[in-house]
């Protein structure tokens, strides 16, 4: 399949699949084809590869979840654990929050004591030092998201130019978290990272070529074609 629904060279938002066959003799004896779809993103134009036959393939690890990690029980050496997390971790200036860290619910945030940037903070999702991938509540995340959304925004007021914002995590030692306790980075600043100046740059060029804002008719497109849809929540 190849769409394109802005015809404008290199800034065309082209959706495109292709496949291509692998011919492999299995174990058996027997001649097989495995088919392998790329596709294209719209935005980015990377390409990932859909590899059907991985399906039938049974890897270790993924039906059960592994051991947890070595030190997850261990809480009175960490940081982000109660109480120490109050006198461990580093506190915002009174102008900026009066009691230090900005508090919702069982979340806490508060400045990254490593900073990445000109605004870097640290929002804790609760007070368990250890949470299983799959057993977050809900409602510690919504803290947790809300706690970042006021940062940001107390963030933005006092510095116009800070236009510049992420929020990540990486869970548990495996995705590359150095504490365990989970928690949020969340970033502000006036200098583009890699991603936000990619997609500035694209979504520049595509409005200069055609006078049309490229995440909108991407958006657009979506809603049409419905394949990739999935739902509208408020202005989401
Ligand atoms: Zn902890």
């Amino acid at each position: 399949m190849n769409t394109k629904i802005a015809n404008n060279g290199d800034t065309a938002l082209t959706f495109q699949k292709e496949t291509v066959t692998a011919k492999i003799i299995a174990p058996s004896g027997e001649a097989v084809e495995r088919n392998i779809e790329i596709r294209t993103n719209p935005i980015t134009r990377r390409t990932s590869r859909i590899a059907f036959s991985r399906i039938a393939q049974s890897e270790t690890g993924i039906e059960v979840i592994p051991p947890p990690p070595p030190d997850a029980e261990e809480t009175s050496s960490c940081p982000f654990c109660r109480p120490q997390v109050m006198s461990k971790t580093p506190q915002f200036p009174p102008e900026f929050a009066p009691s230090g860290r900005l508090a919702r619910g069982d979340s806490i945030l508060f400045p990254n004591l490593f900073p990445y940037g000109s605004y870097s903070a640290v929002s804790l999702i609760d007070n368990n030092h250890f949470v299983e991938i799959g057993t977050a509540s809900l409602s510690s995340y919504v803290n947790s998201f809300l706690n970042c959304d006021e940062y940001l925004r107390q963030v933005l007021a006092g510095d116009s130019q800070a236009i510049y914002m992420s929020i990540t995590q990486n869970h548990l030692p495996s995705a590359g978290g150095s504490l365990l306790h989970p928690h949020l980075q969340v970033h502000a600043d006036k200098v583009a990272a890699n991603n936000h100046r990619f997609l500035q740059e694209r979504a520049t060029r595509y409005f200069a070529e055609t006078r049309s804002y490229l995440f909108s008719d991407y958006l657009r497109y979506e809603k049409k074609d419905v394949a990739r849809y999935i739902g509208q929540t408020g202005s989401w």
